[in-house]
């Protein structure tokens, strides 16, 4: 469809009209439409796709098994390379506290994801997902981002199918949709992200997961050096792959945090964020779920996200490690989270990984402690090598050094 650059009119009746648009109109519309119009298309999809007024949240804790990383991202604060004394990997008594914990709050899951780390073999995660299984034989894990399965499957010298059927028979129970970054090689290539993963590799790690019977997430960083072009590319692609696969479960976009890291710049405004939310709701109408980032844009807009198309306000979280090494450190209980959801004017409901609702807030059926920061992976001044890291094969000297 042709637009006229002084009248958007025609392509604004389309998408209320539920019509699919295209890469161009995409364009256009983020370029030309106000931020108003925008938000008002995306909610009035958010209410067709969600006419129950129920806007859903997850009990999680988001953990990063190990800092220590060979892909060095540009935009990546949280890495450290391999033989840095800051490197840290968890051991198997931490994790499983950490999970004793989550489950305490009504957590239901653990967000697992961690750097390309060389001394870690396939058979310690396998190893790992067996423990947590055997221990915890209901609770889930949504881990290793499709990069990381890629780094398995270089370091294993397997095919990235395999990798998968072997983390599935260990225990995996979905894969986050991390690392995606922006789908453009033009930009992986500049964000020096392209040898962790091309956008081709990203998304065949997807395909290969949804037909392996997994659901997954998407997500997209933005605000680096991509064009607006390019953040539709993305969108585009993920659209197609749902098409194809239909194993999305949601969506989740948010701005680059340049403190302390290699590319520094300035970090996207919040109208950005919410012209992009609300774009990517217009655009990915084959997805159920898009999720507000309030983890990175504060609570206050990540509550003005459920009028841009947001209907899930994502994680609890409990702990946070990534975005913290970057500048931002927000946190909400659930109870803050709720009061941003029902003071939006929607019904709050605790989910699983599938977007199924479990419940109403855990703090209303019990006494819940109030989490006013978020955990750490671990406290500060802690370098301890777990004990069972020596029955894993290390490959890089430092770790081979380390282990006798
Ligand atoms: S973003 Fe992930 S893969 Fe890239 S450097 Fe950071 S930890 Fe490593």
């Amino acid at each position: 469809m042709a637009v006229d650059s002084a009248n958007i009119t025609p392509l604004v009746e389309k998408v209320r009209a539920g019509g699919r648009i295209d890469a161009g109109e995409a364009l256009a519309l983020y370029r030309l439409a106000p931020t108003a119009v925008l938000g008002a298309l995306a909610d009035g999809i958010r209410a067709r796709k969600h006419p129950d007024g129920l806007v859903t949240y997850i009990i999680d804790r988001n953990v990063n098994y190990t800092n220590v990383c060979v892909a060095k991202c540009s935009f990546c604060a949280f890495y450290r390379p391999v033989g840095s004394p800051d490197g840290y990997v968890l051991g198997f008594d931490e994790l499983f506290r950490k999970i004793d914990e989550t489950i305490a709050v009504g957590g239901v899951q653990l967000l697992l994801q961690g750097g390309h780390n060389p001394d870690l073999p396939l058979s310690w995660y396998e190893d790992l997902f067996r423990a947590v299984k055997e221990r915890y034989s209901s609770f889930k894990l949504h881990a290793l981002s499709p990069p990381e399965v890629i780094h398995l499957s270089r370091l294993s010298q397997l095919p990235v199918p395999v990798v998968i059927e072997r983390l599935i028979a260990a225990g995996l129970d979905s894969i986050p949709g991390g690392g995606a970054e922006i789908l453009v090689d033009r930009v992986r290539k500049l964000l020096h992200c392209y040898s962790k993963a091309t956008a081709d590799e990203w998304l065949d790690v997807m395909r290969h997961a949804h037909r392996a019977g997994l659901r997954t997430t998407a997500t997209m960083m933005y605000g680096t050096v991509e064009t607006d072009a390019e953040r539709i590319e993305h969108m585009m692609r993920l659209r197609d792959l749902q098409d194809e696969t239909g194993g999305f479960t949601a969506f989740i976009t948010w701005s680059y945090q340049p403190d302390h890291t290699e590319l520094a710049g300035t970090e996207a405004t919040g109208v950005d964020y919410l012209r992009t939310l609300a774009l990517s709701r217009i655009v990915l109408d084959n997805f159920d779920n898009l999720q507000a980032s309030w983890v990175t844009q504060g609570g206050k807009v990540g509550q003005l996200s459920l009028a841009y198309g947001a209907n899930d306000m994502g994680s609890v979280m409990i702990e946070e490690n990534v975005v913290r090494a970057a500048g931002a450190s927000y946190c909400m209980d659930e109870l803050e989270i709720v009061r941003n959801i029902e003071d939006a004017g929607f019904a709050a409901k605790r989910r699983n990984m599938h977007y199924e609702v479990l419940g109403d807030p855990v703090f209303r059926e019990r006494d819940v402690p109030r989490m006013l920061e978020l955990a750490t992976a671990r406290e500060a001044g802690d370098r301890h090598v777990p004990d069972e890291l020596r029955f894993y094969p290390a490959r890089s000297r430092a770790g081979k050094s380390a282990r006798p």
